[in-house]
């Protein structure tokens, strides 16, 4: 489950990380109040107004801008708000803007400069283990970072039996170039950091930029959250932290009725029963010079209503010019799921208007191929793969 940078922020905080403070506001009254409110308690004059959507990139969008009195806190907040914000990691019409942050200015000038670092903590699948990755190169792409200049990358794995160690926080912030009074704040935000990201059963923190101010302060500027979704039941408050209207619609509705639905970006619907088999449909798809619009896993219980269900939820998305629907009669019966098909196909009527490819292999296959062949509906059966893939192939032209 991913988060807002504010929400982020909180569970940072929470473990005594230290962040950029900032008060979220839904309108641009709101955020002078907030304005006021961190001025008060902060002693900064200057503000910075942020976006809050599931992407990062925002600042290169027009999503974060500095205001330096409550004149421009209104007019910038009142602009962010119900922008469509596109950023490089949006969808290319972008992401609506429901709710901005109003932070502290954190770029204060002082005795010496600031800097910015890039820190994330993350499972490293290769070794099992969670590791902090770490660079100088703070407030730009850690993609072009690695792409450009790998050497300035490091990385510190935690050995999972005795967790951080004392040193390694010390390493960090000795590799990133600290000393005196900022080499220790880095050491104590590192150890907070790992120990959040561990608390939380976070599945990666990305905190670009980490500042070192001109004081020598080190907070975490922006926040990436994920929290692993198998280990919410856990967490119950982070349930409530969800923003269902950054989710894809479609794969919330197939959550809710409990249908295992991944929007892709292809236009060949599939319906498959079990993950394994959806995998291999997905590829199928692509030899046949395809690109599946998504993956579904309708589970063992094929029948009708869950077949209509799932028929709905893929004709919801527009690029679906073709459905395959592939299923293997094991436990089920491949006939019980071809008068499904049949049934579902009847009820749905003017609703589905893209030709459907069913192939079922299995337990009575035969006859399923036999019920779908003398419906009279716009539904081609095949029994093996290859055919299947050809006459989707035929379908999509
Ligand atoms: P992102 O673009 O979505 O990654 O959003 P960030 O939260 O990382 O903010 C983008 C950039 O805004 C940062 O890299 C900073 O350079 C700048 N920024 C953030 N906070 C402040 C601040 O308090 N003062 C100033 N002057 N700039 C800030
Ligand atoms: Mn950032």
């Amino acid at each position: 489950m991913n988060l807002h940078e504010y929400q982020g922020k909180e569970i940072l905080a929470s473990f005594g990380v230290a962040i950029q403070r900032g008060i979220v506001a839904q309108t641009a009254e709101e955020a002078v109040t907030a304005a006021e409110t961190l001025t008060k308690e902060t002693g900064t004059g200057w503000h910075v107004i942020k976006a809050q959507i599931h992407a990062g990139g925002r600042g290169k969008g027009g999503g974060v801008k500095l205001a330096k009195n409550l004149d421009e806190v209104s007019t910038i907040a009142g602009q962010i708000i119900g922008m469509q914000l596109i950023t490089p990691q949006t969808p290319p019409q972008g992401k609506p803007v429901h709710q901005v942050l109003i932070c502290e200015d954190v770029y204060y000038p002082g005795a010496s400069e600031t800097s910015e670092f890039y820190v994330s903590v993350l499972l490293n699948r290769a070794t099992g283990r969670n590791m902090i990755m770490y660079s100088t190169e703070g407030g730009m792409d850690i993609e072009t970072v690695a792409e450009e200049t790998p050497h300035l990358i490091f990385t510190e794995e935690i050995d999972p039996a005795t967790g951080m160690l004392p040193f390694q926080a010390r390493k960090v912030a000795f590799n990133l170039g600290l000393s005196g009074q900022a080499f220790k704040e880095m050491t104590k935000f590192i150890t907070a950091l790992y120990t959040a990201y561990d608390k939380s059963d976070s599945s990666l923190f990305e905190i670009n930029p980490v500042l070192k101010t001109s004081d020598d302060r080190i907070l975490a500027v922006d926040a990436k959250v994920s929290i692993d979704d198998n280990a919410l039941f856990r967490h119950k408050d982070y349930l409530a932290l969800r923003d269902i209207r950054e989710e894809n619609a479609i794969e919330v509705e197939a959550g809710e009725v409990g249908l295992n639905y991944v929007d892709l970006d292809g236009n060949v619907g599939c319906m498959v029963n079990g993950a394994g088999l959806a995998m291999a449909t997905m590829d199928l798809i692509k030899q046949a010079g395809g690109d599946p619009a998504n993956f579904l896993d309708v589970g063992g219980t094929a029948d009708a209503a869950r077949v209509e269900t799932a028929f709905r939820l893929i004709l919801k998305d527009p690029n679906v010019k073709a459905i395959l629907v592939n299923i293997f009669g094991g436990i089920v019966r491949c006939d019980r799921v071809a008068q499904g098909i049949v049934d579902a196909y009847t009820n749905l009527g003017d609703a589905i208007n893209v030709p459907i490819i069913v192939r079922l292999q299995g337990t009575n296959a035969d006859i399923a191929k036999e019920l779908i062949d003398s419906s009279g509906l716009n539904v081609l059966s095949a029994t093996a793969f290859q055919e299947a893939a050809d006459k989707v192939q035929e379908a999509i032209g």
